[in-house]
């Protein structure tokens, strides 16, 4: 416990001293719906924090990482969020792809693809969703097959977050030609930067667009870039969603409580405060804000499964009420901006696609139902 308490100190004061000069202006920049935020200077501060052994912390020593235990990557995550440090660009490689190479990639990938992931020299994003497959994964149409040593690449992708700042996707394509739903797939390692790949940014509701439609046109990756055996994807493309609520969530809760307290400085200015009900629900909320973190803690280190559904259920209305209650604590002013939306407006913008990213509440209930209630599956079509 003491080591523990030691430890959250390093960290506490290693943030304190270097979330300073160039960095100091990063303090709570970035993050969903606000990736466009001083991107170049995220980048660089989170390069900083990899040269002090501060990306992958929870990746074991050998791959690069520092090999922290459960209890250790809580209290980084909880410090790096409590000190208002900026949201990280390099997430969906150190988080998704890093450890699905740890688990499932050959030496050869782990050699070419951990160190720049941990160094923060290449950054990866997600290629799973298509115009016709969203929550049903398996109807992916995107197709690749083998001409010599190479695979070649062709489909859409949508949604695809990061995409214009990425150098790599891992893409889930079919090349078993004929071949349906779960079976068939590949999950392939498919640079970004070549002729054959074309990313078009989708503007969002808030005004930035920090997702992408993705388009490959005969594009191309060589033939070792398969994670796992040809054919067996959709086993490693599950590995990847089992690793993508990990221990972080626990700071995203600290974030959460900052957004909570701005809400009510917020109700406080306009004197929405006086009011006998929002007053209740900012209460439920801290009150909520506390069941996520109960919850969180009891179901640490546990793999995907009910108690994960359980969790993006209630994180994601949780924290789409907080966007709502914003829009109330300001009152009026709420409702109009000079063409961008503000913090507030924003916060209540892209909370509405946190019940939809990451599993949808309809197919987070649909698991809990089948796999905890026992109740008969849905019938398919
Ligand atoms: C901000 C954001 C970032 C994203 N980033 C990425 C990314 O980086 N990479 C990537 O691959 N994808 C990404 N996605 C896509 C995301 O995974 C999909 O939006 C999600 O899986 C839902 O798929 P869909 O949009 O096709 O909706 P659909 O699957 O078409 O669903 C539409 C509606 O029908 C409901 N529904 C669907 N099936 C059922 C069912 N069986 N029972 C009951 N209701 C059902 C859904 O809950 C939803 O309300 C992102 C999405 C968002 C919003």
């Amino acid at each position: 416990m003491k080591d523990h308490e030691l430890f959250r100190r390093d960290v506490a004061d290693w943030l304190a001293e270097n979330l300073t000069g160039e960095f100091a202006g990063l303090r709570g920049l970035g993050g969903p719906g606000r990736e466009h935020e001083a991107f170049d200077l995220r980048l660089a501060w989170e390069r900083h924090l990899a040269a002090s052994g501060w990306t992958c912390v929870g990746w074991p020593r050998e791959f690069g990482g520092r090999g922290l235990s459960l209890a250790e990557q809580v209290i980084f995550h909880e410090e790096y969020a409590a000190s208002g440090a900026p949201a990280r660009v390099g997430h969906l490689g150190e988080q998704l792809l890093g450890p699905t190479l740890i688990a499932h990639g050959t030496p050869e990938q782990r050699q070419r693809f951990l160190p720049k992931i941990v160094a923060v020299e290449e950054l990866w994003c997600q290629g799973y969703s298509e115009p016709g497959a969203g929550s049903d994964l398996a109807a992916v149409s995107t197709s690749a097959r083998l001409e010599g040593d190479q695979w070649v690449v062709t489909g859409q992708k949508i949604w695809t977050s990061l995409a214009h700042v990425a150098d790599w996707c891992f893409v889930l394509a079919r090349t078993e030609p004929g071949s349906r739903r779960h079976s068939g797939l590949s999950y392939l390692l498919v640079p970004l930067r070549q002729d054959g790949v074309t990313v078009r940014p989708i503007r969002q509701l808030t005004g930035t667009s920090e997702f992408n439609e993705v388009f490959f046109d005969g594009a191309r990756t060589p033939a070792s870039m398969v994670v796992g055996e040809p054919g067996d994807g959709w086993r490693v493309a599950m590995a990847t969603l089992g690793f993508e609520r990990g221990v972080s969530t626990l700071g995203q809760q600290i974030g959460f409580r900052r957004e909570l307290e701005g809400v009510i400085e917020q109700a406080r200015r306009t004197s929405t405060i006086d009011d006998p009900v929002l007053r209740t629900e900012l209460t439920r909320a801290w009150i909520g804000l506390r069941v996520l973190r109960a919850h969180a803690l009891r179901t640490l280190g546990e793999d995907a499964g009910p108690e994960v559904a359980v969790s993006k259920l209630l994180w994601a209305q949780w924290h789409r009420r907080l966007g709502e209650l914003a829009m109330r604590a300001r009152g009026p002013r709420s409702l109009v901006h000079d063409g961008e939306p503000d913090e507030w407006q924003r916060l209540f913008l892209f909370s509405r696609a946190d019940t939809i990213y990451g599993g949808s509440d309809e197919i987070e209930r649909n698991i809990i139902a089948e796999r905890v209630l026992g109740l008969p599956k849905e019938a398919r079509a």
